[in-house]
C-alpha cells in the first residue's frame, strides 16, 4: 500500500494545503495530514488539537485520508511506515530553497525516505496561511482563501473570539 505524509503547521489549512491534499489523495492509498510543531513559529492562532479538529472536519469526506501530529522530527516519525513518500505543495519562488534544504536532510536522517513535490495550483500560489490570519484580522471575505467549515472559526478568533 502506497502512503504519503504530507506535513505543515497548518494554521489554519488553506484551500492552497487542501488543494495538495486531494491531489494527493488521487495519488497515494494512504494519505495522513501531519500537524506539526513549528518552533519557528511563534504565537500560533490555533492549537494543534484545535487544527488537527478542523482538518478532521474538512477532510472527512475523503475515505484515504487521515489526520495526525507528531511533536518530533517528520523523518522519524516516517520511520513508522514501510515505504512512505512526503508530499509538499511548492508555490512560486520562496519554496523552494527551504524545501530543498528539508528533503536532503530528511533523506540523511531516514535514507528510506522519499520527497515529492506538487507545484501548487495556479490560483493558490500566493496563498499562505499567514496572509490568512492577517485578512481575518481585518474581518475579510475567506471563501476564496479557506474551507467553508472552518470559515468562521477563523473569523471568531482573528477577533479574538473563543
Ligand atoms: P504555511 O507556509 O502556509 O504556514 P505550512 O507550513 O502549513 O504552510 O505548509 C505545509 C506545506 O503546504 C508546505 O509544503 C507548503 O509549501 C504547502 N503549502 C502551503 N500553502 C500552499 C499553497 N497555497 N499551495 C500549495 N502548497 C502550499
Amino acid at each position: 500500500m502506497s502512503i504519503a505524509i504530507c506535513p505543515g503547521s497548518f494554521d489554519p489549512m488553506t484551500l492552497g494545503h487542501l488543494n495538495i491534499v486531494r491531489r494527493t489523495a488521487h495519488i497515494f492509498d494512504r494519505v495522513v495530514v501531519l500537524v506539526m510543531y513549528n518552533a519557528n513559529k511563534s504565537r500560533p492562532m490555533f492549537s494543534i488539537d484545535e487544527r488537527v479538529e478542523m482538518i478532521k472536519r474538512v477532510v472527512w469526506q475523503y475515505e484515504n485520508v487521515e489526520v495526525d501530529t507528531y511533536d518530533g522530527l517528520l523523518a522519524e516519525y516516517a520511520k513508522r511506515f514501510e515505504s512512505p513518500v512526503i508530499v509538499k505543495g511548492l508555490r512560486a519562488g520562496t519554496d523552494f530553497e527551504n524545501e530543498f534544504q528539508m528533503a536532503q536532510i530528511n533523506k540523511t536522517i531516514n535514507p528510506n525516505l522519499e520527497t515529492m513535490f506538487l507545484t501548487s495550483s495556479q490560483k493558490y500560489t500566493f496563498l499562505s496561511s499567514s496572509v490568512v490570519r492577517e485578512l481575518a484580522s481585518y474581518g475579510a471575505d475567506l471563501s476564496e482563501f479557506l474551507p467553508r467549515e472552518i470559515i468562521d472559526e477563523v473569523l471568531t478568533k482573528a477577533q479574538g473570539g473563543k
